[in-house]
């Protein structure tokens, strides 16, 4: 009894307690010794222990129990809580009430918990209800907007009739006033189109239509129109595109419709005499698309809603040319559906760089004919690809290090995979998966389409353990093989991903040689660290190189901390005394019988005098 949390007490047939536990007497502070013969109207308010009496004396009286009665109370110590009292009668042997025995258990929590539940529950009919509203309103706009644009489509042809002379010639004057009529004709379709659009989000009614596009080409089929449109307002636009085709799988509509919308802005945001810049640049795993003005800017606290629907925060600047703020939400919906980000770099007065990547699947740029056909088929049926891409890290410094013939090396690599998916993988792959190499810049692909994410890891697996085999025969040291891993959709949120047609996964295997900036001599001398807060330490170095040395610590630094040290040669050959950045640290295999941990400690020279320099280069003969 005494180790229950509940509170258990005897009570005789007047209301006095016989015998209670210690959570009983710890609940009102007092000895247990001392309750015993009082009642409850010496520990608690008149009012309360009135109830409780009148509950005993129900129970005394009838015979019958209370069972789990509810109750708020005060405890002794001025603590609110919720209670369940349960009180049963206590009989002798001959069956008369003699007493009663009360366990009253704090269930404020318990209390609390279900006002919790019925609180959610009561949110979430609330929640449910605003959906409902919220899709409502989508429904409505998109339908407000498809029937919008029929009469604006008749409008149009109506005011082309005209315009064109169909029906008659007309003035000069009026042939003006009509082209300003189409204009703003072209300006309401694209307010509707936008509108349309963020129904079709909120709905999740969007669909991309993925293409395999150059983006080259993309960009250049519209920089005409827009080099004319920035022409007029005397704004120069220039475009910076790498040479090479950049071949990717996007929806060409959408991703032009983002790039048409930020090339908008930042005409419509730049004044006379500004210059715009539009930038694509191949990175590692994805492709950049920079948008680049130098119009008004936008303020810093603006720039983290800058994405949001209806946002506009160039309150002030020419309004009449303002669009209704959905462009941006729009495109980091379509920018993010398609596996990249979208994101702004901006300063008052300075201007504003949008930029945003869409991500590459595969390695080499040069795609013939037929291979873009086969991945196009693809794309059109839906099929999910999967994509192992070898890339050779700093090739250059390989090709220098690795005496394998490009050629050679390539060739032998595709045979490698083909060995490798001839064994592992079912006929139906094996006929149809493209493997795809480039030679000068050391890349490799193999798409394989209908595959598994599992059984693809399991053949990047097999393609590296065979790849580090090929080296280890071919005698090439220095050359090191790793596995890393991008998965597709990356990050997406999952509505996202299920909308996404095909189900890409990419496994990446970069290959490389080990590279050192320079020679390491072994070299010991005598050193003296200076670690932080000027506790010295007497070492010996393992090596030396012209970029800095190896020591071995019995401390644990920090990497990329600062040191000085000083090396004595000896015979008076000289002292160097320099600051270093700590670029490594190793532990060492301890030796048996000692425990005190040794660290190795690489270490780069950080401004090394000349003076130096010439000791080094004397003592220790580079
Ligand atoms: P809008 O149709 O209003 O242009 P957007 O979503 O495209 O809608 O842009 C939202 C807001 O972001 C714009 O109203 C403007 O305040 C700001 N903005 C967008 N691009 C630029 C830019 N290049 N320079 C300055 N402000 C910009």
């Amino acid at each position: 009894m005494d180790n229950a949390p509940d509170v258990i007490y005897f009570k005789d047939r007047n209301g006095r307690l016989v015998l209670v536990n210690q959570s009983h007497a710890k609940g009102l502070g007092a000895r247990p010794e001392d309750i015993v013969g009082k009642t409850d109207f010496d520990f608690f308010p008149k009012k309360r222990a009135e109830i409780m009496a009148e509950d005993d004396m129900y129970v005394i009286k009838s015979g019958k129990p209370i069972i789990d009665k509810v109750e708020r109370a005060t405890r002794p110590d001025g603590i609110d809580n919720y209670v369940s009292t349960t009180k049963i009668p206590m009989r002798d042997e001959r069956g008369k009430v003699i007493g009663l025995i009360g366990i009253t258990r704090d269930i404020t929590r318990r209390m609390q918990f279900d006002r919790l539940k019925k609180e959610k529950i009561r949110i979430e009919k609330k929640l449910e209800i605003l959906e409902t509203l919220n899709s409502l309103k989508s429904e409505f706009i998109s339908t407000v907007s498809h029937e919008l644009r029929t009469p604006l489509a008749i409008i149009k042809q109506l005011v082309m009739l005209v315009l064109n002379e169909t029906t008659g010639s007309i003035n000069k004057k009026q042939k003006e006033i009509l082209k300003k009529t189409d204009n703003n004709i072209e300006r309401l379709r694209n307010l509707i189109d936008e509108l349309l659009d963020i129904s079709r989000i909120e709905r999740d009614k969007l669909k991309l239509h993925y293409s395999l596009v150059n983006l080259n080409d993309l960009l250049k089929d519209s920089s005409n129109f827009f080099k004319k449109l920035a022409q007029e307002k005397g704004i120069t636009l220039s475009y910076h595109l790498p040479d090479k085709a950049i071949n990717l799988f996007i929806d060409a509509d959408r991703i032009n419709q983002v790039i048409s919308n930020l090339i908008n802005n930042a005409i419509k945001f730049s004044e006379e005499g500004g210059g715009i810049k539009v930038e694509v640049k191949v990175l590692e795993t994805k492709v950049r698309i920079a948008v680049v003005d130098s119009g008004i800017g936008i303020a810093r606290t603006d720039l983290p809603q800058i994405f949001n629907k209806f946002m506009q925060v160039s309150k002030t600047f020419e309004t009449e040319r303002k669009g209704i703020g959905l462009g941006l939400s729009i495109a980091k919906e379509l920018i993010e559906r398609h596996g990249g980000e979208i994101w702004v770099e901006s300063k008052v007065g300075v201007g504003s760089k949008f930029y945003f990547t869409v991500p590459l699947f595969y390695r080499p740029n040069k795609l013939n004919k037929q291979v873009k056909n086969k991945i196009d088929s693809l794309l059109n049926r839906g099929i999910s690809a999967q994509f192992i891409n070898l890339l050779i890290v700093d090739y250059k410094e390989f090709r220098k290090r690795v005496s394998i013939e490009p050629k050679r090396l390539f060739n032998d690599i595709r045979i490698i995979i083909d060995g490798v998916i001839k064994k592992a993988c079912q006929a139906d792959v094996r006929n149809s998966s493209i493997i795809l190499t480039d030679i000068r810049n050391g890349r490799c692909s193999i798409i394989l389409p209908g595959m598994t994410q599992k059984k693809a890891t399991e053949l990047a697996n097999l393609f590296r353990d065979e790849m580090k085999r090929y080296f280890i025969k071919n005698k090439t040291r220095n050359a090191f093989i790793t596995l890393g891993v991008m998965s597709y959709p990356r990050n997406m949120h999952l509505r996202k991903a299920r909308h996404f047609p095909v189900s890409f996964s990419i496994k990446e295997i970069y290959i490389g040689s080990e590279t050192r900036r320079f020679e390491r001599t072994l070299y010991k001398v005598n050193i003296k660290i200076l670690v932080p807060k000027n506790k010295t330490e007497s070492s010996q170095t393992v090596d030396i190189s012209k970029g800095g040395i190896c020591f071995v610590s019995s401390r644990l630094l920090r990497t990329d901390s600062r040191i000085q040290f000083r090396l004595d040669f000896p015979k008076n050959k000289g002292s160097i005394y320099t600051e270093a950045r700590i670029a490594w640290i190793k532990k060492m295999e301890s030796s048996p019988g000692k425990t005190v941990n040794k660290y190795k400690v690489g270490t780069e020279f950080i401004n090394l005098k000349n003076k130096y320099r010439k000791i080094l280069a004397r003592e220790v003969k580079f």
